[in-house]
């Protein structure tokens, strides 16, 4: 079947596919995995999802490499991720074999929106799961359903690689200093709308929260983790409130075979006039380098950047994973699923 896409100028945008994929948890069990083509939802008007949140998803891509496998970036990690998000919100871990299952098949079935080898664009796995049991009086749902939809999304960067600005503003806070941060949730992103859309007003990409305790530290930038180069080292933030981006997870490993130092720990506000780079990572972009940060509130401007352009840290990391991902370099840490 032809597909008229034109990858190339693709947006991180919805583009409905042929089909996804549901589970259900009932009477204290998976059931069948079903094969959908709708793209819509039936559940109760007094679903738990709806009016106490009961969601959590995760974001995942695949890509058509240079041999022309197909290949999935760290779906264990995903995978592994969810059921800790979903601990987290008193809902049913959804089994990694049900996870791997359905992300796989929803890849194959909808094949025809992979975009090819070579266009920059990838195709999105989502899967999420929402409590179904109506509920009333607040309390976890006994029903689950667990969804995997896919679509395609186009480069991150189109008008190639380049630098972002972003800002430090107290007023909003992402999430509470021991709360759902550190997982996956819906929800979370309802309560960081108001500071983005502010940031976004402002001329910003995204907002660098800071601890929602002290605020004395860098926490998350936006819905990516932020790290940065001070002194060769790669330094990113410890905190509990911070969700562990998989793509984080990578780029140390990978700093470590570059000969890097690593720390993971509390980055206060003025170290960032000693970095040398700093970057927001995550499955969207891998890492969209940053080169200015502003405080809003004290009229401070670290300019990270001196050049103006990504530094060679960051070019290096998306090079690499993206070799990674496309089957040009080796997979060496066993971070590939192959779609057969
Ligand atoms: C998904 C997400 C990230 C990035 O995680 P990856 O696994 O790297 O995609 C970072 N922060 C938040 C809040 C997120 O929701």
């Amino acid at each position: 079947m032809d597909t008229e896409i034109d990858w190339g100028s693709l947006p991180f945008g919805y583009v409905p596919t042929d089909y996804n994929l549901r589970c259900e948890f009932r009477d204290g069990k998976w059931g069948d995995i079903e094969v959908s083509t709708s793209d819509t939802i039936t559940i109760p008007l007094a679903a738990t999802t709806l009016h106490y949140a009961q969601e959590i998803f995760e974001g995942l891509k695949a890509f058509r490499g240079v041999d022309g496998k197909i290949r999935i970036f760290r779906l264990e990690e995903n995978a592994k991720r969810m059921r800790e998000s979903a601990k987290g919100l008193r809902m049913e871990p959804v089994p990694e074999e049900i996870f791997r299952e359905m992300c796989i098949r929803a890849v194959k079935l909808n094949e025809r929106f992979l975009p090819p080898y070579g266009s920059g664009a990838s195709l999105y796995i989502r899967p999420f799961e929402i409590g179904i049991s109506p509920r009333i009086g607040v309390k976890e749902a006994d029903e689950y359903a667990f969804i995997v939809m896919v679509t395609p999304v186009g480069p991150y960067f189109k008008g190639g690689f380049r630098n972002t600005n972003i800002c430090i503003m107290r007023e909003f806070d992402r999430v509470a200093p021991q709360g759902t941060g550190r997982w996956k949730a819906g929800g979370n992103y309802a309560a960081s709308l108001g500071a983005t859309h502010k940031a976004h007003s402002m001329g910003y990409s995204a907002v660098l929260f800071l601890d929602p305790k002290e605020k004395k530290y860098l926490d998350e930038c936006g819905p990516a983790n932020f790290y940065a180069i001070k002194n060769g080292k790669y330094i990113t933030p410890k905190s509990d409130s911070i969700l562990p981006s998989i793509t984080n997870m990578s780029l140390m490993t990978l700093a470590r075979e570059m000969g890097m130092e690593v720390e993971e720990r509390h980055i206060t506000v003025d170290e960032l006039a000693e970095v040398s780079e700093a970057g927001a990572c995550g499955t969207a972009a891998v890492c969209s380098p940053i080169g200015e940060v502003d405080d809003i509130d004290t009229g401070v401007k670290y300019v990270i950047s001196k050049d103006g352009k990504p530094g060679p840290v960051t070019t290096e990391f998306v090079r690499r994973l993206d070799a990674i991902r496309h089957g040009e370099e080796p997979d060496v840490h066993g971070w590939i699923t192959f779609v057969e």
